[in-house]
Protein backbone atom coordinates (compact mmCIF):
# COMPACT_ATOMS: atom_id res chain seq x y z
CA UNK A 1 0.00 0.00 0.00
CA UNK A 2 1.12 3.69 -0.96
CA UNK A 3 0.70 5.04 2.46
CA UNK A 4 0.82 8.86 0.93
CA UNK A 5 -0.25 7.59 -2.34
CA UNK A 6 2.52 8.67 -4.19
CA UNK A 7 3.08 6.13 -6.88
CA UNK A 8 6.81 5.14 -7.40
CA UNK A 9 8.76 6.49 -9.74
CA UNK A 10 8.32 4.68 -13.05
CA UNK A 11 11.77 3.94 -14.24
CA UNK A 12 12.49 2.67 -10.41
CA UNK A 13 13.17 -1.23 -11.79
CA UNK A 14 13.35 -4.06 -9.86
CA UNK A 15 14.77 -3.85 -6.08
CA UNK A 16 14.22 -4.18 -2.43
CA UNK A 17 11.04 -3.45 -1.32
CA UNK A 18 11.94 -0.34 0.40
CA UNK A 19 12.88 1.23 -2.92
CA UNK A 20 8.85 0.52 -4.30
CA UNK A 21 7.58 2.31 -1.54
CA UNK A 22 10.22 5.46 -1.29
CA UNK A 23 7.65 8.10 -1.55
CA UNK A 24 10.73 10.52 -3.71
CA UNK A 25 11.23 7.19 -6.07
CA UNK A 26 14.96 5.66 -6.66
CA UNK A 27 17.99 7.67 -6.56
CA UNK A 28 19.30 7.94 -9.78
CA UNK A 29 22.43 5.68 -10.22
CA UNK A 30 23.66 6.36 -13.16
CA UNK A 31 27.33 5.40 -13.19
CA UNK A 32 30.20 8.12 -14.45
CA UNK A 33 31.91 7.11 -16.75
CA UNK A 34 35.71 7.77 -15.11
CA UNK A 35 38.06 7.84 -18.02
CA UNK A 36 42.06 8.09 -17.19
CA UNK A 37 41.88 10.93 -20.70
CA UNK A 38 39.39 12.95 -18.74
CA UNK A 39 41.44 12.83 -15.79
CA UNK A 40 44.11 14.20 -17.33
CA UNK A 41 42.19 17.32 -19.20
CA UNK A 42 40.80 18.40 -15.83
CA UNK A 43 43.76 18.68 -14.16
CA UNK A 44 45.21 20.49 -17.62
CA UNK A 45 42.04 22.36 -17.44
CA UNK A 46 42.88 23.73 -13.95
CA UNK A 47 46.54 24.40 -14.62
CA UNK A 48 45.68 26.47 -17.27
CA UNK A 49 43.16 28.61 -15.17
CA UNK A 50 45.87 28.78 -12.44
CA UNK A 51 48.65 30.37 -15.15
CA UNK A 52 45.44 32.92 -15.86
CA UNK A 53 45.03 34.06 -12.84
CA UNK A 54 47.99 34.10 -11.73
CA UNK A 55 49.11 36.52 -15.28
CA UNK A 56 46.21 38.53 -13.66
CA UNK A 57 46.78 38.44 -10.06
CA UNK A 58 50.73 38.35 -9.70
CA UNK A 59 51.44 37.93 -5.73
CA UNK A 60 54.65 39.79 -5.67
CA UNK A 61 56.06 42.23 -8.33
CA UNK A 62 58.84 40.54 -10.04
CA UNK A 63 61.01 42.22 -12.42
CA UNK A 64 59.45 41.98 -15.47
CA UNK A 65 60.61 41.51 -19.10
CA UNK A 66 58.59 45.02 -20.40
CA UNK A 67 57.91 47.72 -18.10
CA UNK A 68 57.26 47.59 -14.65
CA UNK A 69 54.77 50.54 -14.44
CA UNK A 70 53.80 52.37 -17.18
CA UNK A 71 50.64 55.45 -17.82
CA UNK A 72 48.86 53.21 -19.92
CA UNK A 73 48.77 50.12 -17.59
CA UNK A 74 47.90 52.34 -14.59
CA UNK A 75 44.32 52.11 -13.83
CA UNK A 76 43.29 49.16 -15.24
CA UNK A 77 46.12 46.20 -15.39
CA UNK A 78 45.85 45.08 -11.82
CA UNK A 79 42.06 44.15 -10.00
CA UNK A 80 44.42 43.77 -6.75
CA UNK A 81 45.83 46.94 -7.00
CA UNK A 82 42.69 48.68 -7.64
CA UNK A 83 41.41 45.93 -4.64
CA UNK A 84 44.35 47.03 -2.34
CA UNK A 85 43.70 50.84 -3.05
CA UNK A 86 39.70 50.64 -2.25
CA UNK A 87 40.78 48.66 0.87
CA UNK A 88 43.12 51.26 2.38
CA UNK A 89 40.98 53.81 1.95
CA UNK A 90 37.82 51.69 3.46
CA UNK A 91 40.40 51.04 6.36
CA UNK A 92 41.26 54.59 6.63
CA UNK A 93 37.77 55.77 6.18
CA UNK A 94 36.84 53.05 9.44
CA UNK A 95 39.52 54.42 11.65
CA UNK A 96 38.04 57.65 11.49
CA UNK A 97 34.82 56.86 12.34
CA UNK A 98 36.14 55.13 15.41
CA UNK A 99 37.89 57.92 16.18
CA UNK A 100 35.17 60.13 16.39
CA UNK A 101 32.71 57.42 18.26
CA UNK A 102 35.45 57.26 20.41
CA UNK A 103 35.71 61.27 21.15
CA UNK A 104 31.72 60.71 21.29
CA UNK A 105 31.63 58.61 24.02
CA UNK A 106 34.88 59.83 26.07
CA UNK A 107 33.98 63.12 25.80
CA UNK A 108 35.82 65.97 28.58
CA UNK A 109 35.90 62.67 30.79
CA UNK A 110 38.93 62.03 32.69
CA UNK A 111 38.63 58.35 32.30
CA UNK A 112 38.73 57.61 28.68
CA UNK A 113 38.41 54.32 26.47
CA UNK A 114 40.02 53.47 23.79
CA UNK A 115 39.17 51.46 20.22
CA UNK A 116 42.91 50.92 19.45
CA UNK A 117 42.71 47.36 19.02
CA UNK A 118 39.70 47.54 17.03
CA UNK A 119 42.07 49.70 13.81
CA UNK A 120 42.46 48.64 10.83
CA UNK A 121 45.52 50.52 10.29
CA UNK A 122 47.83 50.88 13.71
CA UNK A 123 49.10 54.29 14.34
CA UNK A 124 52.64 52.90 13.56
CA UNK A 125 51.18 51.11 10.58
CA UNK A 126 50.21 54.56 8.77
CA UNK A 127 51.54 56.82 5.85
CA UNK A 128 53.32 58.76 7.91
CA UNK A 129 55.02 56.58 10.40
CA UNK A 130 54.71 53.18 8.83
CA UNK A 131 57.80 52.00 11.01
CA UNK A 132 58.08 48.93 13.77
CA UNK A 133 59.06 50.07 16.68
CA UNK A 134 61.81 47.67 17.44
CA UNK A 135 63.89 50.08 19.65
CA UNK A 136 63.58 50.79 23.42
CA UNK A 137 63.65 54.22 25.08
CA UNK A 138 67.29 53.92 26.60
CA UNK A 139 66.80 56.40 29.10
CA UNK A 140 66.75 54.03 32.02
CA UNK A 141 68.12 51.10 30.42
CA UNK A 142 70.01 48.99 33.43
CA UNK A 143 71.89 47.54 30.32
CA UNK A 144 73.45 50.76 29.36
CA UNK A 145 77.26 50.88 30.61
CA UNK A 146 78.04 54.37 31.94
CA UNK A 147 80.32 56.07 29.75
CA UNK A 148 83.92 55.42 30.65
CA UNK A 149 85.78 58.35 31.68
CA UNK A 150 88.31 59.31 29.00
CA UNK A 151 91.90 59.66 29.95
CA UNK A 152 93.24 63.20 29.86
CA UNK A 153 96.05 64.01 27.21
CA UNK A 154 98.98 63.96 30.15
CA UNK A 155 97.89 60.25 30.03
CA UNK A 156 97.14 59.62 33.41
CA UNK A 157 94.67 60.96 36.22
CA UNK A 158 94.53 61.07 39.88
CA UNK A 159 97.71 61.50 42.25
CA UNK A 160 100.21 59.80 44.31
CA UNK A 161 99.69 55.63 44.59
CA UNK A 162 96.16 56.49 43.25
CA UNK A 163 97.44 57.12 39.83
CA UNK A 164 95.69 55.61 37.06
CA UNK A 165 97.41 55.60 33.82
CA UNK A 166 95.31 55.08 30.35
CA UNK A 167 96.86 51.47 30.57
CA UNK A 168 95.19 50.43 33.51
CA UNK A 169 93.57 47.53 33.53
CA UNK A 170 90.17 48.06 34.72
CA UNK A 171 90.19 51.17 33.13
CA UNK A 172 90.81 49.44 29.48
CA UNK A 173 88.51 46.59 29.87
CA UNK A 174 85.71 49.09 30.66
CA UNK A 175 86.64 51.22 27.80
CA UNK A 176 86.91 48.09 25.66
CA UNK A 177 83.58 47.07 26.49
CA UNK A 178 81.80 50.46 26.45
CA UNK A 179 83.55 50.41 22.91
CA UNK A 180 81.87 47.29 21.54
CA UNK A 181 78.59 49.28 21.17
CA UNK A 182 79.91 51.11 18.38
CA UNK A 183 80.33 47.68 16.17
CA UNK A 184 77.81 47.22 13.41
CA UNK A 185 74.15 47.33 14.73
CA UNK A 186 73.38 43.95 13.22
CA UNK A 187 76.60 42.44 15.43
CA UNK A 188 75.37 40.83 18.73
CA UNK A 189 77.53 41.90 21.43
CA UNK A 190 74.65 40.63 23.86
CA UNK A 191 73.84 42.26 27.36
CA UNK A 192 77.37 41.99 28.77
CA UNK A 193 77.97 45.68 28.28
CA UNK A 194 75.78 46.31 31.82
CA UNK A 195 77.45 44.11 33.88
CA UNK A 196 80.46 46.08 34.43
CA UNK A 197 82.97 43.51 32.08
CA UNK A 198 86.01 44.24 31.64
CA UNK A 199 87.84 42.83 27.81
CA UNK A 200 91.18 42.78 27.98
CA UNK A 201 92.71 44.32 24.73
CA UNK A 202 93.59 40.78 23.33
CA UNK A 203 90.05 40.02 23.86
CA UNK A 204 88.74 42.93 22.42
CA UNK A 205 90.76 43.27 19.23
CA UNK A 206 90.24 39.17 18.43
CA UNK A 207 85.83 40.54 18.71
CA UNK A 208 86.93 43.75 16.44
CA UNK A 209 88.32 41.76 14.07
CA UNK A 210 85.81 39.76 14.21
CA UNK A 211 83.14 42.30 13.69
CA UNK A 212 84.84 44.04 11.44
CA UNK A 213 84.92 40.71 9.15
CA UNK A 214 81.34 40.62 9.56
CA UNK A 215 80.28 43.94 8.32
CA UNK A 216 82.25 42.88 5.17
CA UNK A 217 80.51 39.51 4.89
CA UNK A 218 77.31 40.40 5.26
CA UNK A 219 77.82 43.65 2.65
CA UNK A 220 79.00 40.59 0.37
CA UNK A 221 75.80 38.71 1.50
CA UNK A 222 73.79 42.20 0.63
CA UNK A 223 75.41 42.10 -2.75
CA UNK A 224 73.95 38.22 -3.02
CA UNK A 225 70.57 39.81 -2.10
CA UNK A 226 70.52 42.20 -4.74
CA UNK A 227 71.13 40.06 -7.75
CA UNK A 228 68.26 37.49 -6.56
CA UNK A 229 65.05 38.05 -8.44
CA UNK A 230 63.23 36.08 -5.36
CA UNK A 231 63.77 39.37 -3.15
CA UNK A 232 62.36 41.82 -5.57
CA UNK A 233 59.26 42.56 -3.82
CA UNK A 234 58.17 45.93 -2.93
CA UNK A 235 55.44 46.35 -0.46
CA UNK A 236 51.89 47.92 -1.35
CA UNK A 237 52.47 51.45 -0.51
CA UNK A 238 55.21 51.70 -2.34
CA UNK A 239 53.70 50.91 -5.03
CA UNK A 240 51.14 52.70 -4.77
CA UNK A 241 53.37 56.01 -4.31
CA UNK A 242 55.26 54.82 -7.81
CA UNK A 243 52.01 53.99 -9.05
CA UNK A 244 50.84 57.69 -8.51
CA UNK A 245 54.38 59.25 -9.75
CA UNK A 246 53.54 57.67 -13.30
CA UNK A 247 50.19 58.88 -13.01
CA UNK A 248 51.21 62.19 -11.92
CA UNK A 249 53.69 62.52 -14.75
CA UNK A 250 56.37 62.60 -12.46
CA UNK A 251 57.79 59.09 -14.19
CA UNK A 252 57.38 58.03 -17.57
CA UNK A 253 57.63 54.12 -17.16
CA UNK A 254 59.34 52.42 -13.82
CA UNK A 255 61.21 49.28 -15.76
CA UNK A 256 62.04 47.10 -12.94
CA UNK A 257 64.39 46.28 -9.77
CA UNK A 258 68.22 47.29 -10.22
CA UNK A 259 68.67 46.11 -5.91
CA UNK A 260 66.86 45.45 -2.95
CA UNK A 261 68.77 46.04 0.70
CA UNK A 262 67.85 45.82 3.91
CA UNK A 263 67.75 49.63 3.97
CA UNK A 264 67.07 50.31 0.02
CA UNK A 265 64.88 49.45 -2.84
CA UNK A 266 66.28 50.89 -6.44
CA UNK A 267 64.14 50.96 -9.28
CA UNK A 268 65.22 51.66 -12.89
CA UNK A 269 62.72 54.58 -14.54
CA UNK A 270 62.68 56.50 -17.34
CA UNK A 271 60.86 60.03 -16.63
CA UNK A 272 61.28 63.54 -17.78
CA UNK A 273 62.81 64.61 -20.91
CA UNK A 274 65.74 65.92 -22.83
CA UNK A 275 65.95 66.85 -26.74
CA UNK A 276 62.49 64.33 -26.76
CA UNK A 277 64.22 61.62 -25.17
CA UNK A 278 63.33 59.85 -21.83
CA UNK A 279 66.28 60.30 -19.40
CA UNK A 280 66.76 57.27 -17.41
CA UNK A 281 66.65 58.08 -13.43
CA UNK A 282 66.67 55.67 -10.70
CA UNK A 283 63.49 55.30 -7.56
CA UNK A 284 64.95 54.84 -4.52
CA UNK A 285 62.65 53.48 -1.85
CA UNK A 286 65.43 55.31 0.32
CA UNK A 287 67.60 54.38 3.58
CA UNK A 288 66.81 56.19 6.92
CA UNK A 289 63.10 55.91 6.02
CA UNK A 290 60.77 54.37 7.95
CA UNK A 291 60.94 50.76 6.72
CA UNK A 292 59.21 48.47 8.75
CA UNK A 293 61.94 46.74 11.22
CA UNK A 294 65.22 47.48 12.32
CA UNK A 295 66.35 50.65 10.05
CA UNK A 296 64.67 52.55 12.49
CA UNK A 297 67.13 51.27 14.97
CA UNK A 298 69.94 51.60 12.46
CA UNK A 299 68.56 54.68 11.72
CA UNK A 300 68.85 55.71 15.61
CA UNK A 301 72.37 53.91 16.22
CA UNK A 302 73.29 56.80 13.51
CA UNK A 303 71.94 59.48 14.81
CA UNK A 304 74.31 58.71 17.96
CA UNK A 305 74.03 59.08 21.68
CA UNK A 306 72.57 62.62 21.65
CA UNK A 307 69.22 61.44 20.71
CA UNK A 308 69.38 58.45 22.03
CA UNK A 309 66.30 59.68 24.28
CA UNK A 310 63.79 60.54 21.14
CA UNK A 311 60.70 58.93 21.55
CA UNK A 312 59.48 57.11 17.98
CA UNK A 313 56.65 59.71 17.21
CA UNK A 314 59.46 62.31 17.61
CA UNK A 315 62.24 59.60 15.58
CA UNK A 316 59.66 59.74 13.02
CA UNK A 317 59.62 63.46 12.57
CA UNK A 318 62.95 63.35 12.77
CA UNK A 319 63.31 60.25 10.15
CA UNK A 320 61.22 62.95 7.80
CA UNK A 321 63.27 65.50 8.30
CA UNK A 322 66.24 63.67 7.46
CA UNK A 323 65.23 62.42 4.25
CA UNK A 324 64.63 65.70 3.17
CA UNK A 325 67.94 66.55 4.22
CA UNK A 326 68.97 64.22 1.91
CA UNK A 327 67.97 66.52 -0.97
CA UNK A 328 70.40 69.09 0.79
CA UNK A 329 73.43 66.98 1.24
CA UNK A 330 73.17 65.93 -2.63
CA UNK A 331 72.93 69.90 -3.54
CA UNK A 332 76.01 70.27 -1.27
CA UNK A 333 78.14 67.80 -3.34
CA UNK A 334 77.01 68.81 -6.41
CA UNK A 335 77.74 72.06 -5.65
CA UNK A 336 81.86 71.19 -4.69
CA UNK A 337 81.77 69.17 -8.23
CA UNK A 338 81.65 65.71 -6.86
CA UNK A 339 80.37 63.21 -9.08
CA UNK A 340 77.30 62.11 -7.69
CA UNK A 341 73.78 61.45 -8.72
CA UNK A 342 71.49 64.51 -9.31
CA UNK A 343 68.14 64.55 -6.96
CA UNK A 344 65.41 64.95 -9.13
CA UNK A 345 62.40 64.84 -6.85
CA UNK A 346 61.68 63.73 -3.51
CA UNK A 347 58.17 62.05 -2.94
CA UNK A 348 57.64 60.75 0.80
CA UNK A 349 59.92 57.72 1.14
CA UNK A 350 60.74 57.93 -2.23
CA UNK A 351 63.84 59.46 -4.03
CA UNK A 352 64.14 59.79 -7.34
CA UNK A 353 67.49 60.41 -8.47
CA UNK A 354 69.32 60.49 -12.61
CA UNK A 355 70.60 57.19 -13.38
CA UNK A 356 75.01 56.42 -13.37
CA UNK A 357 74.76 54.11 -16.51
CA UNK A 358 73.35 53.55 -19.58
CA UNK A 359 70.23 51.40 -21.28
CA UNK A 360 69.09 49.91 -18.25
CA UNK A 361 72.59 48.60 -16.86
CA UNK A 362 73.73 50.49 -13.48
CA UNK A 363 77.50 51.38 -13.67
CA UNK A 364 79.50 48.53 -12.49
CA UNK A 365 80.64 49.27 -8.49
CA UNK A 366 83.98 49.93 -8.25
CA UNK A 367 84.72 46.30 -6.52
CA UNK A 368 83.45 44.82 -9.73
CA UNK A 369 85.28 46.66 -12.74
CA UNK A 370 88.74 45.54 -13.21
CA UNK A 371 91.04 48.61 -13.99
CA UNK A 372 94.03 49.17 -15.51
CA UNK A 373 97.02 49.82 -12.93
CA UNK A 374 96.67 53.60 -14.34
CA UNK A 375 92.95 53.62 -14.16
CA UNK A 376 93.23 52.23 -10.45
CA UNK A 377 95.44 54.68 -9.71
CA UNK A 378 93.86 57.75 -10.97
CA UNK A 379 90.60 56.29 -9.04
CA UNK A 380 92.50 56.30 -6.00
CA UNK A 381 93.30 60.23 -6.65
CA UNK A 382 90.13 60.77 -7.46
CA UNK A 383 88.58 59.35 -4.51
CA UNK A 384 90.86 60.94 -2.03
CA UNK A 385 90.21 64.32 -3.64
CA UNK A 386 86.38 63.72 -2.98
CA UNK A 387 87.10 62.71 0.71
CA UNK A 388 89.22 66.31 1.23
CA UNK A 389 86.28 68.08 -0.91
CA UNK A 390 83.23 66.38 1.03
CA UNK A 391 85.05 67.29 4.45
CA UNK A 392 86.10 70.57 3.56
CA UNK A 393 84.30 72.41 1.22
CA UNK A 394 80.70 70.22 2.06
CA UNK A 395 81.44 69.68 5.44
CA UNK A 396 80.60 66.10 5.34
CA UNK A 397 81.52 62.84 6.04
CA UNK A 398 80.22 59.82 3.83
CA UNK A 399 80.25 57.15 6.88
CA UNK A 400 79.54 54.35 4.45
CA UNK A 401 82.41 54.94 1.71
CA UNK A 402 83.82 51.57 0.25
CA UNK A 403 83.82 50.01 -3.31
CA UNK A 404 80.43 48.99 -3.15
CA UNK A 405 79.40 52.56 -2.97
CA UNK A 406 81.36 53.72 -5.93
CA UNK A 407 80.54 53.48 -9.47
CA UNK A 408 82.99 53.49 -12.14
CA UNK A 409 81.22 55.77 -15.10
CA UNK A 410 82.90 57.48 -18.09
CA UNK A 411 86.11 57.08 -16.68
CA UNK A 412 85.31 58.50 -13.54
CA UNK A 413 84.22 57.41 -9.46
CA UNK A 414 81.08 58.31 -8.75
CA UNK A 415 80.00 58.75 -5.45
CA UNK A 416 75.96 56.71 -4.65
CA UNK A 417 74.62 56.00 -1.59
CA UNK A 418 75.12 58.81 0.42
CA UNK A 419 71.82 59.47 2.93
CA UNK A 420 73.59 58.68 5.78
CA UNK A 421 76.19 60.92 5.56
CA UNK A 422 77.09 63.19 8.59
CA UNK A 423 78.73 66.55 9.61
CA UNK A 424 82.37 65.68 10.86
CA UNK A 425 80.98 67.16 14.71
CA UNK A 426 78.29 64.72 14.42
CA UNK A 427 79.04 62.58 17.75
CA UNK A 428 80.41 59.66 15.95
CA UNK A 429 81.35 61.50 12.69
CA UNK A 430 85.74 61.15 12.85
CA UNK A 431 85.00 57.61 13.74
CA UNK A 432 82.53 57.25 10.66
CA UNK A 433 85.49 59.34 8.95
CA UNK A 434 88.27 56.73 10.13
CA UNK A 435 86.10 53.57 9.07
CA UNK A 436 85.59 55.03 5.78
CA UNK A 437 89.54 55.42 5.75
CA UNK A 438 90.25 51.80 6.33
CA UNK A 439 87.91 51.20 3.53
CA UNK A 440 89.16 53.39 0.74
CA UNK A 441 93.15 52.47 2.21
CA UNK A 442 92.64 48.52 2.39
CA UNK A 443 90.75 48.14 -1.21
CA UNK A 444 93.09 50.77 -3.14
CA UNK A 445 96.44 49.10 -1.25
CA UNK A 446 95.03 45.60 -2.26
CA UNK A 447 94.33 47.06 -5.62
CA UNK A 448 98.48 47.23 -5.95
CA UNK A 449 97.99 51.59 -5.71
CA UNK A 450 101.78 51.80 -4.08
CA UNK A 451 100.85 55.69 -3.34
CA UNK A 452 97.89 54.63 -1.32
CA UNK A 453 97.77 56.09 2.10
CA UNK A 454 97.62 53.55 5.46
CA UNK A 455 94.33 54.67 7.11
CA UNK A 456 95.79 57.13 9.36
CA UNK A 457 97.79 59.25 6.97
CA UNK A 458 94.78 59.05 5.28
CA UNK A 459 92.59 60.09 8.14
CA UNK A 460 95.02 62.83 8.89
CA UNK A 461 94.87 63.79 5.06
CA UNK A 462 91.47 63.96 4.69
CA UNK A 463 90.98 65.70 7.90
CA UNK A 464 93.54 67.94 8.30
CA UNK A 465 94.03 66.89 11.73
CA UNK A 466 97.46 65.56 13.00
CA UNK A 467 97.05 62.61 15.04
CA UNK A 468 100.13 61.57 16.23
CA UNK A 469 99.45 57.88 17.56
CA UNK A 470 101.38 55.43 15.47
CA UNK A 471 98.73 52.04 16.45
CA UNK A 472 95.04 52.30 15.67
CA UNK A 473 93.99 51.62 19.17
CA UNK A 474 95.84 54.82 20.68
CA UNK A 475 94.45 56.51 17.10
CA UNK A 476 91.49 55.88 17.46
CA UNK A 477 91.37 57.00 21.53
CA UNK A 478 92.32 60.37 20.19
CA UNK A 479 89.45 60.44 18.22
CA UNK A 480 86.93 60.09 20.58
CA UNK A 481 88.86 62.41 22.89
CA UNK A 482 88.04 64.75 20.23
CA UNK A 483 84.60 63.83 20.16
CA UNK A 484 84.16 64.02 23.49
CA UNK A 485 85.70 67.43 23.82
CA UNK A 486 83.03 68.15 20.63
CA UNK A 487 80.07 67.19 22.92
CA UNK A 488 81.28 68.51 25.85
CA UNK A 489 81.55 71.61 24.14
CA UNK A 490 78.12 71.70 22.80
CA UNK A 491 76.99 71.71 26.55
CA UNK A 492 78.87 74.27 27.45
CA UNK A 493 78.36 76.38 24.77
CA UNK A 494 75.11 75.24 23.46
CA UNK A 495 76.67 74.11 19.55
CA UNK A 496 78.76 72.41 18.18
CA UNK A 497 82.51 73.10 17.19
CA UNK A 498 82.23 74.97 13.91
CA UNK A 499 84.88 72.47 12.43
CA UNK A 500 87.39 70.41 14.25
CA UNK A 501 90.22 72.19 15.20
CA UNK A 502 93.55 71.85 12.28
CA UNK A 503 97.12 72.40 12.06
CA UNK A 504 96.26 74.48 8.76
CA UNK A 505 93.88 73.05 5.74
CA UNK A 506 94.26 69.66 4.93
CA UNK A 507 96.95 69.22 1.71
CA UNK A 508 95.30 68.61 -1.55
CA UNK A 509 96.75 65.81 -2.85
CA UNK A 510 96.66 65.19 -6.84
CA UNK A 511 98.44 62.98 -9.18
P1 LIG B 1 71.87 50.32 -0.41
O1 LIG B 1 73.35 49.97 -0.42
O2 LIG B 1 71.46 51.07 0.80
O3 LIG B 1 70.99 49.18 -0.74
P2 LIG B 1 72.53 52.01 -2.70
O4 LIG B 1 72.21 53.46 -2.78
O5 LIG B 1 73.97 51.63 -2.50
O6 LIG B 1 71.60 51.37 -1.59
O7 LIG B 1 71.99 51.34 -4.02
C1 LIG B 1 72.04 49.93 -4.25
C2 LIG B 1 72.50 49.65 -5.67
O8 LIG B 1 71.64 50.30 -6.60
C3 LIG B 1 73.88 50.20 -5.96
O9 LIG B 1 74.88 49.31 -5.60
C4 LIG B 1 73.85 50.46 -7.44
O10 LIG B 1 74.15 49.28 -8.14
C5 LIG B 1 72.39 50.81 -7.68
N1 LIG B 1 72.20 52.27 -7.73
C6 LIG B 1 71.87 53.10 -6.71
N2 LIG B 1 71.77 54.37 -7.12
C7 LIG B 1 72.06 54.35 -8.44
C8 LIG B 1 72.13 55.36 -9.47
N3 LIG B 1 71.87 56.63 -9.22
N4 LIG B 1 72.44 54.96 -10.71
C9 LIG B 1 72.69 53.66 -10.98
N5 LIG B 1 72.64 52.68 -10.09
C10 LIG B 1 72.33 53.00 -8.83
MG1 LIG C 1 75.08 50.81 -0.95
Amino acid sequence: MDPVGVAAAPDAGPGPAWRTKCPWGAPNTTSISCSLADVMSEQLAKELQLEEENAVFPEVVAVAEGPFITGENIDTSSDLMLAQMLQMEFDREYDAQLRREEKKINGDSKVSISFENYRKVHPYDSDSSEDEVDWQDTRHDPYRADKPTTTPRKGFIGKGKDITTKHDEVVCGRKNTARMENFAPEFQVGDGIGMDLKLSNQVFNALKQHAYSEERRSARLHEKKEHSTAEKAVDPKTRLLLYKMVNAGMLETITGCISTGKESVVFHAYGGNEGGEALEQVAQRSCGCPIPGRSLAVFKARLGDAFSNLNCRVLVVFVLFFLISIYFLIHRMQNAGIPCPQVVILKKHVLVMSFIGQDQVPAPKLKDVTLSSEDMKKAYYQVLNMMQQLYKECNLVHADLSEYNMLWHDGKVWLIDVSQSVEPTHPHGLEFLFRDCRNVSQFFQKGGVAEALNERELFNAVSGLNITADNEVDFQEEIEALEKMNEDHVQNHGKKLSMFSSDGDPPIYDE
